[in-house]
């Protein structure tokens, strides 16, 4: 960034559209796992718009949207209804789209999020529900269209203009994500359109409240384009205000090109278009009652960026309890194996370290064939002086795939360190008696004496000697030798 970056700031906000994870379409009973069948499998008179069918809706898809604004902590509207948005497209069969227009299902919602170890929350504005349109495929002089996916549910979101950096956009979605695949309401992958995205970005000078004209970046689908757009696009707008052009800013839509690392025009607000909203005469409003809000809101579990500042309560760094929220399997056996060692540093460390290792080494491993409390366990033992750091990780392996209790193992296999003081002392004395050598050097100050010593005294015991205790009596002795 150049000296001047720091004159202006950057302002962006979001439109997000998150396919709903239903069993059938928005508004007809036409399966909704399109991606599994051939094109045009899955159409019905209502979904490939003839005249005259009647629409229903999907009350799955109605679900899934309030528990994805609940999640985003929007407040339910009681009232919401469906209006017609119309534009003609091949991919729309109908001609128009059944949206939301003024009466959103869900509204005036914050979510937080953790940005480079830091809390910020950002608005959302407003969340509702349409349906898709289908594929188009064009191939030399023709366009071939697949209408499997007209019909399917989406539920939009827009956010506030709330966002400074590509850095709190990026993490922004990623938690938006985290949310909708543990809250089961989307799969959310941005590859396959299962969220997509539209980037609103505008520049001002610092310090002035207007916001600038906004450029519209659609469907980007990955973080990392996202972020690149978006360097790419402020830095063009700065520039403009630089060079005194900002009124070569113009609302208009810009798409990213990879290839060539740089925005280009797509579309020009001049050509927008007016969709004529009007209600939808075909489908009634939609109602919720306090009490089923009340239901719904205790299915919202524990949200990604709450557990990440719980865990982070507990002295776990941000990149650590990041990683360990960031999947439920992963934070449950975290907790477990917590709950039984009550150490949540060390917890974290073998969770982080050993298991994870051990489950990007075995592919098709799930984490539930683990036990957490034998891993709890197996820190405890440590903890107790039962059995050294160094044998805890060879025996780790072989306790958790065969779901052996380490305490019992340990006994069984007698890997135990020895702790026993008086048969410590009695290997320590043999060890100085025949290595009179080495004690006449550490007399004479040499420091590194003491440590052969203990080797020693590893090597009679084959590594089980507990070596604080080897320490303790080897200095007794050797204050009694001098
Ligand atoms: P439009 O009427 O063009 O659809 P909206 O006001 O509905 O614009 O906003 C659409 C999205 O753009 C929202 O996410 C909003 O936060 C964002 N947005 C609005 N104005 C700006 C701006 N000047 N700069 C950046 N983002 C903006
Ligand atoms: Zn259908
Ligand atoms: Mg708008």
């Amino acid at each position: 960034m150049t000296e001047s970056h720091h004159a202006y700031e950057s302002v962006m906000g979001l439109e997000i559209h998150a396919r709903l994870k239903t069993k059938t379409k928005m508004f007809c009973n036409c399966s909704n796992e399109t991606w599994k069948t051939r094109p045009n499998e899955h159409i019905c008179p209502v979904c490939a718009g003839f005249p005259g069918a009647l629409p229903v809706a999907n009350t799955e898809a109605v679900y899934l949207g309030r528990k994805m604004g609940l999640a985003l902590g929007c407040s339910l509207r009681k009232i919401s209804k469906f209006d017609r948005k119309s534009y003609f497209y091949p991919d729309l069969p109908a001609g128009f789209q059944i949206s939301q227009y003024d009466e959103p299902i869900c509204e005036h919602g914050k979510l937080r999020v953790i940005v480079n170890g830091e809390e910020k929350f950002f608005g959302i504005t407003r969340l509702h529900l349409e349906n898709d349109a289908g594929k188009l495929t064009h191939s030399g002089s023709i366009s071939l269209v697949d209408w499997n996916r007209a019909g399917s549910p989406l539920a939009e979101m827009v956010t506030e203009p709330d966002f400074r950096t590509p850095t709190e956009v990026s993490s922004f979605l990623k938690e938006l994500q985290r949310i909708l695949r543990l809250c089961d309401i989307s799969d959310a992958d941005m590859e396959k359109g299962m969220m997509r995205c539209d980037v609103n970005v505008s520049v001002r000078p610092k310090g002035q409240e207007k916001l600038g004209t906004k450029v519209e970046m659609k469907n980007m689908n990955s973080f990392r384009n996202i972020e690149k757009a978006l360097e790419y696009e402020i830095a063009r707008q700065i520039k403009l205000y630089e060079e005194g052009k900002q009124n070569e800013i113009k609302q208009e839509t810009r798409g990213w090109d990879d290839e060539k690392g740089k925005t280009v025009l797509q579309r020009s607000k001049e050509e927008a278009m007016d969709y004529r909203y009007f209600p939808e005469p075909d489908l009634p409003p939609l109602t919720v009652t306090e009490e089923e809000i009340h239901t719904l809101k205790k299915e919202i579990p524990e949200l990604p960026a709450e557990k990440i500042v719980r865990i982070m309560q507990s002295g776990i760094s941000f990149t650590d309890a990041d990683i360990l929220a960031s999947e439920l399997e992963i934070t449950n056996f975290y907790e477990a194996v917590n709950q039984k060692c009550n150490d949540p540093k060390k917890s974290a460390n073998w969770v982080l370290g050993a298991i994870m290792s051990y489950r990007n080494e075995h592919s098709q491993f799930s984490l539930s064939s683990f036990s957490p409390e034998h891993l709890g366990t197996l820190i405890t033992i440590i903890d107790e002086g039962i059995i050294s750091g160094k044998i805890a990780k060879e025996i780790f392996e072989e306790v958790m795939t065969n779901n052996i209790d380490p305490r019992k193992f340990v006994q069984e296999k007698g890997l135990g360190q020895l702790s026993n003081t008086g048969e410590l002392e009695e290997i320590c004395e043999k060890v100085l008696q025949e290595n009179q050598n080495i004690v006449e050097d550490y007399t004479r100050g040499k420091e590194k004496a003491f440590g052969a010593l203990v080797g020693k005294v590893m090597a009679i015991t084959k590594g089980k000697a507990n070596p604080s205790i080897v320490n303790e009596i080897l200095k007794k002795l050797l204050l009694k030798a001098v």
